[in-house]
């Protein structure tokens, strides 16, 4: 069992690095400040760890041209690198950067900067690379505008038969990881693991991931897509309510259906959450960014009118680069991996990340509608394995389900099956599942804790402590495990 408390050797090492960084006396010959600074940081909002221990240099003499290349068996990256051949493509062996690396006098020497690396995976920016990865955006932009055009006039199992056809190469695509992708993690371990070998420590204390040490956290949200889906708004209340599980229903706000402030008020008045969908959701919001530009004015205005905090794009249409104009807390439009979304991609984590002032929520397990209608399966299988591949990395597990798509016996029952065995996570203590303003909230919370260390023993500092928990990182056979402290 791990003591409260790291080593007197390691507390030592600690503290004779926090003075070798006062005094200014890393070479910074190999990288800028203010990198070195945003390295550090990378580890720090996720793990909310001791900064004294991440000691990191980055190579100057990067690639002009971007590619592909592993850092360790599981992390897939996608930019400049200043060690072996960058690949074009993500399939074959890619080079493996990990070997490159160099300790010197505890600073971890990177041939990559890995903030340009988890940006390029979190913004998406590694797609259109390889045959099957296309953007919506760019190469089918047209295609969409059609199907948008014509899809009042189409029946069900017409656009039912549209979509797989659109969507019938899913399987191949070699990247991200299907069902789930969790390179950033990967990718912030693995520079975890690096710090610790390079301080010749085997545990490192960081603030859990969870507040009362929960093992993972769980947001469910339902899109109004139709009068029929918002007519189905009461009884999903009244659905979800029975399992304890209080959710978000993102309403759209203009042309769809009409929006009753009575069913607005009834939303927040039992306690679920109300967010905006979209401004009209036809398809067009990301079409370009001075029509983005004009819509966004509207989004704002609904977003203040109806309190909501949270948005999400219609079809997990998205630019995140545009994102600085929408007005709100959170954004819950990228998907983790989008094999089965119109616009391919995702953004690789199973963490909210921060972009600007917003903080984004990815959306990490599959759509009810590819389920029941992409994939023709009518159980909770595809959810639970994603369940277990997001709960191994102690991640967010955020669905959309909509109260359109579960107006039949056969899917009400598939959802009241999802909800069963999350309910079951729950009271096991494996999972909080919360709505997503609260898991912003803590997200914020989280960041502005710090864990501090008085004669030997952590303690975290910082208004709200009172939930979060201090836990290890620790090298168990070369493996990085997790281990939370016991609650004094
Ligand atoms: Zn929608």
């Amino acid at each position: 069992m791990l003591t409260s408390y790291i080593s007197p050797v390691a507390a030592e090492k600690l503290k004779r690095s926090a003075k070798r960084i006062a005094r200014a006396e890393v070479p910074k010959s190999r990288m800028t400040v203010t990198n070195q600074t945003e390295v550090t940081r990378l580890l720090t909002d996720h793990f909310r760890c001791p900064d004294e221990l991440l000691d990191f240099s980055v190579s100057m003499n990067q690639s002009a041209g971007t590619g592909y290349f592993r850092f360790g068996p599981d992390a897939v990256c996608y930019g400049p690198c200043s060690s072996g051949a960058l690949a074009s493509s993500v399939t074959g062996n890619l080079h493996d950067a990990l070997q490159d690396v160099s300790i010197d006098n505890s600073e971890v020497q990177l041939p990559f900067d890995p903030v340009q690396i988890v940006n390029n995976l979190r913004h998406e920016r590694y797609q259109c690379r390889h045959p099957h990865g296309r953007s919506a955006n760019k190469t089918s932009g047209l295609v969409r505008k059609l199907y948008y055009l014509a899809r009042p006039f189409l029946t069900i199992a017409m656009r039912k038969h549209l979509q797989r056809l659109y969507l019938g190469d899913w399987e191949k695509i070699p990247f991200p990881h299907w069902p789930v992708d969790s390179t950033v993690e990967s990718i912030q371990e693995q520079l975890l693991v690096l710090s610790m070998k390079s301080h010749n420590i085997r545990s490192i204390p960081f603030i859990w991931f969870w507040p009362k040490g929960a093992l993972s956290c769980t947001a469910v949200t339902h899109d109004v897509e139709t009068t029929a889906g918002w007519n189905f708004c009461s009884q999903l209340m009244d659905i979800d309510d029975s399992f304890g599980i209080k959710s978000a229903f993102q309403v759209v706000p203009e042309e769809r259906y009409t929006v009753h402030q009575s069913g607005l008020d009834s939303i927040k008045a039992r306690g679920f959450e109300l967010n905006i969908h979209d401004l009209n959701h036809d398809g067009n919001l990301m079409t370009d960014r001075e029509e983005f530009m004009r819509r966004v004015s509207g989004i704002n205005h609904h977003g203040k009118k109806f309190g909501a905090l949270g948005f999400r794009a219609a079809v997990l249409y998205r630019n995140i680069d545009w994102y600085h104009a929408l007005d709100f807390d959170y954004d819950m439009s990228i998907p983790n991996v989008a094999h089965l979304d119109p616009q391919r991609g995702g953004c690789c984590t199973v963490f909210p990340f921060f972009n600007g002032k917003m903080i984004e929520l990815p959306v990490t397990m599959a759509q009810d509608y590819s389920i029941f209608h992409i994939l023709n399966d009518y159980s909770i299988d595809l959810w639970k394995q994603q369940i277990a591949l997001i709960r191994e990395k102690h991640g967010l597990m955020q669905m959309i389900v909509h109260p359109d798509y579960i107006l039949g016996t056969a899917e009400r029952r598939v959802y009241a099956d999802l909800l069963t065995y999350l309910a079951e996570l729950r009271d096991r203590g494996e999972t909080w599942i919360a709505l997503p303003a609260e898991v912003t909230a803590w997200w914020r919370l989280r960041n502005e804790l710090r864990l501090v260390n008085e004669g030997g023993k952590w303690s975290i500092q910082g208004n709200g402590r009172e939930d979060a928990r201090i836990a290890y990182a620790t090298l168990v056979d070369e493996k990085l495990t997790y281990v939370l402290d016991p609650v004094a």
